[in-house]
């Protein structure tokens, strides 16, 4: 049966790949997107996750041409690098409040419909730099662990009503994030990986198409870390 699946950020990089995975899957994908052509094949909804109306808009355009969300892949993310004495306010409010505060305002939106069906999945998409930091990353790391103290709340306050709720932390992967770092950067990160090389979005999409499927149905609360062994341990 197809279900009704929302991804934020689902127009490019890893959001895209998972869009696709579980369009090919045969689910109904919804995708947000801020600007520019949206990437054809899904129900493609305008969405800034930083603006509550935009939000609320969005869900109910889903809600009126896909029904209401079944499946939510909370992806959507950005970074704003910086060491800490030069990490402006500003640089750290807006990856947090896109990051962690849009992350909240997408699920408990979600969660409305998902509670009165009794049943849901919910996948975060957070980041090893969450659990193992990262120098210039302060603003970045702190949201993507937020992340984990957020799922994991969730997965308890939601259990019982059949909708688990999971993190999967990414390590590096090749989209336009990681694109902006010097060769130099890649290489001495590469060095740090077991597996020796960065990961494609199809190999993070699979792990989120695990969550959401039947054979997932008992894993609630778990970090998923799919970084090709960086964050081993944590
Ligand atoms: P990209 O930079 O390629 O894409 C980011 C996506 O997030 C875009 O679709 C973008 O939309 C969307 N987005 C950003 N801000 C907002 C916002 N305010 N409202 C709505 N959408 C927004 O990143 P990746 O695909 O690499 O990353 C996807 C997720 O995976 C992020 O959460 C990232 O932190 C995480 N991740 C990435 C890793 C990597 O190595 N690439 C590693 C670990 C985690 P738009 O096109 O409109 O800008």
């Amino acid at each position: 049966m197809s279900r009704s699946v929302l991804v934020t950020g689902g127009n490019r990089g890893i959001g895209l790949a998972i869009a696709r995975a579980f369009a090919d899957a045969g689910d109904n994908v919804a995708i947000t997107y801020r600007s520019g052509e949206p990437p054809a094949g899904f129900l493609a909804v305008k969405c800034d996750i930083t603006d509550p109306e935009q939000v609320e808009q969005a869900y109910k355009e889903i809600e009126e041409k896909q029904g209401a969300v079944e499946v939510l892949v909370a992806n959507a993310g950005v970074t704003r690098d910086q060491l800490l004495l030069r990490m402006s306010e500003e640089d750290f409010t807006s990856v947090v409040e896109t990051n962690l505060t849009g992350t909240f305002r997408v699920v408990k939106r979600a969660s409305k419909a998902m509670l009165r069906a009794r049943k849901g999945r919910i996948v975060l998409i957070s980041s090893v730099v969450g659990l193992l930091g990262s120098a210039g990353q302060a603003n970045y790391a702190a949201s993507k662990a937020g992340l984990v103290g957020f799922g994991r709340s969730l997965a308890r306050e939601l259990g019982s009503r059949n909708i688990t709720v999971n993190v999967v932390a990414p390590g590096f992967v090749d989209t336009d994030m990681t694109r902006v770092l010097s060769d130099e950067q890649r290489e001495s990160i590469t060095k740090q990986i077991p597996l020796a090389r960065y990961a494609q979005p199809e190999e993070i999409a699979a792990s989120v198409r695990f969550l959401a499927s039947d054979e997932a149905a008992y894993i609630t609360g778990a970090v998923i870390p799919v970084d090709g062994g960086l964050g081993m341990g944590h």
